[in-house]
């Protein structure tokens, strides 16, 4: 029972099996050493935690039911847990299992040691074209595999992706995510990263997703995101526009481009496909097959060594 929580590093086969088996293990508080915090959410803390037992490293996401309650997110957070508990894949942050007290919800998250790519977004200004294209790809990748299992993420931006120690990208937070085979009407997510149907609270599926690896390529590489205005009204005209100017920039190629306005297009069955994604010329010539990059590394060392 106590290794559980080391399920990362069996195969996918193996995590497979056990999604399809129910979970034995009740956890509680007093299974962990509770270890510095890594981050504040909009609804609790995350922390680092140790399982007494086989001294696994994980993120405890500490949730107060107080907050679930006032915003009615109940059936949101449910969705997000079974969702993400239900994910097996390189790119997407496991969900462990979950417990409560009186006042909390505890979440036993997979650890991601060198944290939000939005931090190294921010602190260089921008990604190197290999650095993008391996994002792009991962993130690509793990798409596949939600899509395959009929889960649309849409509301994927730089704050929900992290990075392990290896430094491969992780999608994390599962909430705005919905496990659907028909086509959604809810509008949700941050207007910036999203699609003109969502904007436009219209019908969506899946090939929201698509456009929003559109907007995170044009972000990694210009280091804002492409419709970004001084007003949310500005944001929403620009995206029902496809509004999209590249700056002048040397270090963005004419490939680089030329996927990003493949992919930001308002007709969504006109969007490239996940599998055209993978076999782009530019994601070819630039992203790693290892899913990490080493000059990449190097500098989140140097940014978290600065903090
Ligand atoms: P959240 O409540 O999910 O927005 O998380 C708040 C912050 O905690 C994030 O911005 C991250 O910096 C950090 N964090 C969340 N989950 C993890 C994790 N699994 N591993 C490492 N850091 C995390």
């Amino acid at each position: 029972m106590d290794s559980q929580i080391q399920e990362s590093s069996r195969t996918n086969e193996q995590n497979q099996q056990r999604e399809q088996q129910p979970s034995r293990k009740q956890w509680s508080l007093h299974d962990f050493d509770i270890g510095r915090p890594l981050g504040k959410g909009k609804f609790g803390r995350v922390y680092l935690a140790r399982e007494k037992k086989s001294k696994y490293i994980v993120a405890l996401k500490v949730i107060f039911k107080e907050q679930i309650e006032k915003y009615r997110l109940h059936h949101q957070l449910r969705r997000e847990m079974e969702i993400q508990s239900s994910l097996s894949h390189p790119n997407v942050l496991r969900l462990f299992g979950w417990f409560h007290d009186g006042e909390r919800i505890f979440l036993i998250l997979e650890y991601a040691h060198r944290g939000e790519i939005y931090r190294l977004l921010r602190k260089s200004g921008y990604l190197s074209e290999k650095q993008a294209a391996t994002y792009i790809a991962s993130l690509t990748q793990a798409l596949a595999y939600c899509h395959d299992k009929h889960v649309i993420h849409r509301d994927i931006k730089p704050e929900n992706l992290l990075l392990d120690f290896e430094g491969r990208l992780k999608i994390a937070d599962f909430g705005w995510s919905v496990q659907s085979r028909s086509k959604r009407h809810t509008m949700c997510g941050t207007l910036d990263y999203l699609a003109p149907e969502m904007v436009e609270n219209k019908a969506h599926d899946y090939a929201v997703d698509n456009w929003t690896l559109g907007v995170l390529c044009y972000e990694f590489l210009y280091g804002v995101p492409p419709f970004e205005a001084e007003s949310q009204k500005d944001t929403f005209r620009r995206i029902m526009k496809v509004d999209l100017s590249f700056p002048p920039t040397p270090h963005v190629s004419a490939e680089a481009k030329n996927l990003i306005s493949r992919l930001l297009v308002k007709d969504s069955s006109k969007r490239l496909s996940l599998q055209k994604i993978m076999e782009h010329p530019w994601i070819v010539k630039n992203a790693s097959s290892m899913g990490t990059c080493s000059p990449a590394l190097k500098q989140l060392d140097k940014i978290l060594m600065e903090l």
